[in-house]
C-alpha cells in the first residue's frame, strides 16, 4: 500500500448537464461513471485509501456498488475537499474530479513520479491559441492550462484550505501559501464532463449495455372506516379507506417498491420512513414522482409496470382505466406500458373477508441511453 490517498470529488449538482440523469450516474457499459472512474484509478496505483465525495442523496446508494470511503460534500469544492481531508492520514493526497472521467494512465504515472519535486504536482497543457488579457496579447509560452488530478503534500493542502478565499483548485491554494508548484505534462484526453456537448470528447465512456432489470413490490393495507379511499392515485367511492401513516395508497406503495427493487435502491421504508413526520398523511402521488425522479437521476429509464390489485371490495374494474391513466402520467410513460389487473380473493383470507387490500407490482428498468443526447434526440 502506498503513502498516497485518492480523493474523487463528485458533489456538484450536475446543474450544467442538461438531462434527467446526473452526470456521475451515466452508465458506461454497466457501471455508473463515478464507479468506472474509481475502478480506473484503483487499477493504476495501490492507494492507501479511496475517498469519494458526493451528495448525501448519492451516498445513500453508493455503498451498494463498492466498498470505498464515502464523504458528504459541502457547499463549495473547498468545503467538500476539507471534509474529505479529515479522513486522510497518508503523507500525500491525489485529488481529482469525477467528471474528469478519462484521465490517461501515463498522466497519473507522471504526476505520482514527481511527488518529491514540490508541495503540489500539477498537470498542465500549453496554450495553442493566441491569448489576450484585456487589450494585451500574452506570451503563451508562459501560460499553463491546469487540469486534475493534482498531487499534494496532505498537511500543506490542509493548511492552504484554511483560508477565507475560495480557490478553484489545490495548486492555487498551495501557491497562495508561497509553496512551490511543479508542472507535469497534462493530456487533452483528461477532458472534464460539464455539459452534454462534452459527451463525445470522453474516449473511455462507452454506451450502456442493453439490459432489463426487474423489480417486484408488494403492499398490504387494512381498511379504516370513514377514511377516503385512494388507490393508484384515484379517489374510489367507498365507505372505508386505508389505515396508514400516509394516504395509504397501497397500489402506489407496491409500485414504488417495484421501481426501487429494479434500480437496486432499497425499499420505500428506507426512502420515506413512516417514523418521519414529513410523510404523515403524505400524498403517495408525490412520493411516486420523487421515486421516478430518483430512479431517472441515478441512470435508469422505466420500461413498463404491471400491477395486480387483489380486492374483494371495493370493485376495482370501473376504475382500472383511470388508474392506468393516472399512473402513466406520474411515471411519464405511454399508457400501454402501464398495466392494471384486478382480481378478488374468492372470499378467502383477509382480502376475502373484506379486511383490506393487497397489491403486487412489477417494474422493468433499463440504463438511460445517453448516446441519444449526442445525436440530438430528446429522451
Ligand atoms: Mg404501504
Amino acid at each position: 500500500m502506498s503513502n498516497v490517498t485518492l480523493i474523487l470529488l463528485g458533489a456538484g449538482s450536475s446543474s450544467r448537464f442538461d438531462s434527467s440523469v446526473k452526470k456521475q450516474w451515466l452508465y458506461s457499459t454497466e457501471q455508473p461513471l463515478w464507479l468506472q472512474v474509481a475502478r480506473h484509478f484503483e487499477a493504476l496505483h495501490p492507494f492507501a485509501k479511496i475517498i469519494i465525495v458526493s451528495s448525501a442523496e448519492d451516498i445513500r446508494f453508493m455503498p451498494y456498488f463498492a466498498d470505498y470511503t464515502y464523504v458528504v460534500g459541502g457547499d463549495s469544492r473547498q468545503a467538500s475537499l476539507t471534509n474529505a481531508l479529515a479522513k486522510v492520514q497518508s503523507r500525500y493526497v491525489l485529488v481529482s474530479d469525477i467528471a474528469r472521467a478519462c484521465v490517461p494512465a501515463d498522466m497519473v504515472a507522471r504526476i505520482l513520479a514527481a511527488k518529491e519535486e514540490a508541495a503540489c504536482i500539477v498537470p498542465a497543457l500549453s496554450a495553442t491559441d493566441t491569448l489576450y488579457m484585456d487589450d494585451l496579447p500574452l506570451d503563451r509560452e508562459k501560460v499553463h492550462i491546469i487540469q486534475t488530478p493534482q498531487l499534494s503534500v496532505t498537511e500543506t493542502l490542509k493548511k492552504s484550505l484554511k483560508s477565507d478565499k475560495l480557490f478553484t483548485d489545490d495548486s492555487s491554494a498551495i501557491a497562495a501559501l508561497g509553496e512551490k508548484i511543479h508542472f507535469v505534462e497534462g493530456d487533452t484526453r483528461a477532458h472534464k464532463l460539464t455539459t452534454v456537448a462534452d459527451l463525445d470528447k470522453l474516449p473511455c465512456l462507452q454506451p450502456p449495455v442493453k439490459r432489463t432489470m426487474t423489480g417486484f413490490g408488494l403492499d398490504i393495507h387494512p381498511f379504516e372506516l370513514g377514511k377516503p379511499m385512494v388507490l393508484g392515485g384515484v379517489a374510489i367511492d367507498s365507505e372505508v379507506g386505508f389505515k396508514a401513516h400516509s394516504d395509504g395508497d397501497v397500489a402506489i406503495h407496491a409500485l414504488i417498491d417495484a421501481l426501487l427493487g429494479a434500480a437496486g435502491m432499497g425499499d420505500i421504508g428506507e426512502l420515506y420512513p413512516d417514523t418521519d413526520a414529513t410523510y404523515k398523511g403524505a400524498d403517495s402521488k408525490v412520493l411516486l414522482q420523487d421515486t421516478v425522479s430518483k430512479v431517472q437521476s441515478h441512470g435508469f429509464e422505466i420500461g413498463n409496470v404491471d400491477l395486480t390489485i387483489l380486492a374483494q371490495a371495493p370493485r376495482i374494474n370501473p376504475y382500472k382505466l383511470q388508474i392506468r391513466k393516472t399512473l402513466a402520467s406520474l411515471l411519464q410513460l405511454p399508457m400501454q406500458r402501464v398495466n392494471i389487473k384486478a382480481t378478488t380473493a374468492e372470499k378467502l383470507g383477509f382480502v376475502g373477508r373484506k379486511e383490506g387490500v393487497t397489491v403486487h407490482a412489477v417494474a422493468t428498468l433499463h440504463y438511460f441511453d445517453w448516446t441519444k443526447l449526442i445525436s440530438g434526440q430528446t429522451s
